[in-house]
């Protein structure tokens, strides 16, 4: 037998549409690696609920290659040192992985390489278009989203997924046992509620095929919490259970241009997320306008777990947090009303509530959660000018979220659509008769909006003085 090459999986974790797989498959019989590497990513290291994905997704491509007769190799450890080990332990003629962006993965690559040199091959695949692949016409590259995706466009469709090739394995070694890394949540387990996906290829796939039957309503849909009107697909996208390309090609091929495009778009965005990121590598930390290195924050600590535990007494604020809690995930534009709200209304670090997502979110990716972050707060590179402090009440009632607000918010399931986005203001009988006193069965506004907005306006004005 030929000597094998090692197929180093990251935020990949699939067979179809993987050139790392294609090149090693290709080459010759192949060992499939995975590393767990809560060291080089620092802070970033993944987050709980994504723990909790990852150790389903791995299960599932686990399975997916022993039905091919393979395994797939567990190590724990810096993957800059684990995977030329594994490499010299299996006498590696090449290893593959696909190319990734966040600074940790950065790192990984350098280090590996400089173990393996020539032997060491990265793949284009993650994006549709590799970050720095799409540039100006002087040959820069792009900050603001609009420009950016109009010169994406011009590069677009992208290449047709490739075909799973046939797979050989060579000797795997022994590596680690999935439940000894305990991913999972001991006690409590807080992720009962995560029971709504399914981690994996064909929970992807299935998802994506979930998505087509709505996909043509998706600009009027992705806007209402209350309806599944967007894909879901983002815990599957940023773990790479299915290609951004084979996503791009299901809806191109299945609903008419004009239709498509809007959620062709976002997929624009999470690939400009990534540019941005490859450009900014801190920008999870570092704020891409001077301004806000001298913001006057506030230290509240009480806000800040009112806001987390989906307490703040604005039920749309509420139904959102409640929302990431229980499922890992939260839909867009509530991802916007709940993060304004914490650095606009409670002038709390954006840095704050970035990691509080990290942490909760089954989708959490740095580039797209750092670029949301400094979106919302007006401190990015491209984002919302800061004086649009989002109003949680005329928001909610816009996008129709009532519906959403009595799925996650249940104690007040009972007040009237007229009601329910601002209890506060409802006439004392009608609270009675929805059985809500507030103070006691549900919390009374932790700040006035106008209130809250005027602050924030106030502490822009004086940074920017
Ligand atoms: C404060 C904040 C934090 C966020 N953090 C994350 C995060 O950690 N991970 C993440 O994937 N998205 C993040 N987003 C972007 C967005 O909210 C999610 O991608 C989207 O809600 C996922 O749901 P979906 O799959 O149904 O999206 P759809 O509307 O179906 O969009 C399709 C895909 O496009 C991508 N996408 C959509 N919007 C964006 C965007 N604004 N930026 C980058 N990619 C996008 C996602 O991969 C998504 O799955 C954040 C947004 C905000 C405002």
């Amino acid at each position: 037998m030929s000597a094998p090459h090692l197929i180093w999986f990251r935020n990949d974790l699939r067979l179809a549409d993987q050139a790392a797989v294609v090149a090693a498959a290709t080459a010759g019989p192949v060992v499939a690696l995975f590393v767990l590497d809560d060291e080089t990513p620092g802070a970033w290291r993944m987050g709980a609920a994504q723990r909790w994905w990852l150790h389903y997704s791995l299960a599932a491509l686990a399975a997916d290659l022993a039905a091919r007769g393979g395994t797939l190799l567990l190590r724990r450890g810096p993957a800059g040192e684990v995977v030329p080990q594994v490499a010299a332990a299996i006498d590696a003629a090449g290893v593959h992985a696909l190319r990734h962006y966040e600074p940790w993965a950065k790192a990984q690559d350098t280090a590996v390489a400089a173990m393996l040199g020539g032997r060491f091959k990265l793949h284009d695949g993650a994006f549709l278009a590799p970050p720095g692949t799409v540039q100006t016409g002087t040959g820069g590259r792009y900050r603001i989203f609009t420009p950016y995706w109009r010169r994406l466009l011009e590069q677009m469709p992208p290449a047709r997924p490739l075909p799973e090739p046939a797979l050989t394995f060579a000797d795997t070694p022994v590596g680690d046992a999935l439940d000894d890394w305990q991913l999972l949540p001991t006690k409590p387990d807080w992720a009962t509620g995560f029971d709504v996906w399914t981690p994996g290829e064909t929970g992807a796939a299935d998802a994506v095929q979930r998505f087509l039957r709505v996909a043509r309503h998706y600009d009027t849909g992705r806007n209402l919490p209350s309806k599944q009107g967007s894909s879901r697909l983002s815990p599957h996208l940023a773990l790479g259970e299915i290609s951004v390309n084979a996503v791009w090609h299901a809806v191109a091929d299945a609903v008419p241009a004009t239709e498509a495009e809007p959620y062709l778009r976002e997929l624009g965005w999470r690939d400009f997320a990534a540019n941005i990121l490859d450009q900014f590598p801190d920008h999870g930390d570092v704020p891409g306008r001077a301004i806000f290195d001298r913001f006057g924050f506030r230290d509240d600590p009480l806000g800040f777990e009112a806001w987390a535990q989906g307490r703040t007494g604005y039920p749309i604020v509420d139904a959102g947090m409640r929302q990431l809690w229980a499922t890992g995930w939260m839909h867009n534009r509530v991802r916007m009303i709940a993060a304004s709200f914490l650095v606009k209304h409670l002038l709390v670090d954006w840095r704050i509530g970035e990691r509080w997502f990290w942490d909760c979110l089954v989708d959490a990716d740095l580039g797209a959660n750092s670029l949301g972050w400094q979106w919302v707060m007006g401190s990015g590179v491209d984002s919302s000018p800061f004086n649009r402090v989002f109003a949680p009440v005329s928001q909610s009632a816009k996008f129709d979220a009532a519906g959403y607000i009595r799925e996650w918010v249940p104690e007040l399931a009972r007040l009237g659509d007229g009601d329910i986005h601002a209890p506060w203001e409802a006439e004392p009988m009608m609270l009675r008769a929805a059985g809500v006193t507030l103070g006691r069965t549900y919390p009374r506004p932790i700040i006035g909006h106008a209130e809250g907005r005027a602050r924030a306006l106030a502490a822009y004005a004086k940074a920017a003085a």
